[in-house]
């Protein structure tokens, strides 16, 4: 069925559905069966509302409205438990989404240990990660990153942000909010440069879907004035920032946006930045082989950080065709680790996922590559 893209309703508010619920002339309780319907039972066709009248279902049908839910056309899935959904939108465009299982021996996606399983269910993980796209392909250029080969295609709307995460809860049979699941928009795009979307989308996530905001980070590769505007966010993810180098000179090498906003503006950004109670700042920063991964690096680095409450995730290069950079040997990692933390900034090294499916950071854009999709007739 062909609709228009305003008559989804994965993707609207509550005063939206409200609105749309006074228009069809109900009472106003209806708002809130659909917005349950939607977002807590995470449901894929209208029909499936039962708390709605069948005839206020049909009525609804019938005048083009849908619930709009992506669909999953391909799954792989790694040694490490790591899934890679390959998602769909209505217009054929695919993105990637990762659902990262933690507990059962694996690591927690944010670099902290994973803690005791002992009490873990029987499925055989106490905590997952869902990391998301934000765009279909990505326009920032970072040297590293195989996204970047894709160029962009496309903003993905609030309801493609959100119905990924349905999308994959669904899948994982997740029951919230008894079940720990922590989000990262760290997939395909730059959040930032679809702003409005993401901010829709992680308001959705946390007052409909119920996703602590506590469990969601968000990571840009630096556009400044949008990192100033989130801090005024009422409602907002944790913030990480993909660094990535130690001085303008490589940043600009590796992440041609720097020549727009450097090293000096972006740190004043982290700088003024509002954080939380015990809120930190995590910054990224991918180990490149001989381009930025030596000890002098490091040492810029602290003094880069000097006085921001921040922590600093490593991540040895996930490599991909086309990439011209390799990995670093793990004693460069290490040794890169500990500058850091003798300095007393908490840095953890990120163990890849699901590397064997080209699932891990960096790499999400090898099921387009490799295997076209068409687009559904
Ligand atoms: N556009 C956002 C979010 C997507 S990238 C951003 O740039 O932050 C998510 C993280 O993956 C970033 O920290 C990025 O630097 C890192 N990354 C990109 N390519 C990578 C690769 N090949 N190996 C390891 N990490 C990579």
């Amino acid at each position: 069925m062909v609709y228009s893209s305003d008559a989804l309703l994965l993707g609207l508010n509550r005063r939206e559905v409200a609105d749309l619920v006074e228009k069809a002339g109900e009472p106003s309780y209806r708002a809130q069966q659909i917005m349950d319907g939607v977002y807590r039972e995470r449901v894929r066709s209208l029909d499936q509302v039962s708390t709605l009248p069948r005839e206020l279902r049909e009525n609804l049908s019938q005048r083009g409205f849908a619930v709009g839910s992506p669909a999953i056309q391909q799954r792989f899935v790694s040694r490490d438990g790591t899934v890679r959904y390959l998602v769909a939108f209505g217009d054929g465009e695919t993105v990637e989404t990762v659902w990262m299982p933690e507990g059962d021996g694996g690591e927690a996606g944010d670099g902290s240990e994973a803690g005791d399983s002992a009490d873990a269910p029987a499925r055989g993980w106490d905590r997952a990660t869902i990391c998301i796209s934000s765009q279909v392909g990505c326009a920032v250029d970072c040297q590293f990153c195989l996204t970047a080969l894709l160029g962009v295609k496309r903003n993905l709307s609030a309801g493609e942000i959100v119905g990924q995460v349905c999308a994959v809860l669904n899948d994982q049979k997740v029951s919230l909010p008894q079940e720990r699941i922590n989000l990262v928009f760290m997939g395909m795009g730059e959040p930032f440069l679809n702003y409005d979307n993401f901010i829709k989308a992680s308001r959705l996530l946390v007052e409909e879907v119920g996703i602590a905001e506590s469990r969601m980070t968000v990571s840009t590769a630096g556009i400044v004035p949008r990192i100033r505007d989130f801090g005024l966010e009422p409602i907002r993810p944790k913030l990480a920032i993909s660094l990535n180098a130690s001085n303008d000179e490589l940043r600009t090498r590796l992440m041609p946006l720097n020549r727009k906003w450097n090293l000096e503006k972006l740190l004043a950004a982290a700088r003024d930045f509002p954080l939380r109670n015990r809120e930190r700042i995590t910054f990224e920063y991918v180990l490149l082989r001989d381009t930025n991964d030596a000890v002098r690096n490091a040492e810029e680095v602290v003094d880069l950080l000097q006085g921001l409450r921040a922590k600093v995730n490593l991540i040895a290069l996930n490599p991909g065709p086309g990439i011209g950079f390799t990995t670093p040997a793990e004693e460069r990692v290490l040794s890169f680790q500990k500058v850091l933390t003798k300095a007393g900034i908490p840095a953890f090294v990120r163990r890849p996922r699901g590397r064997d499916i080209y699932a891990a950071c960096g790499q999400l854009k090898r099921t387009i590559e490799i295997m076209p999709v068409a687009p559904p007739s």
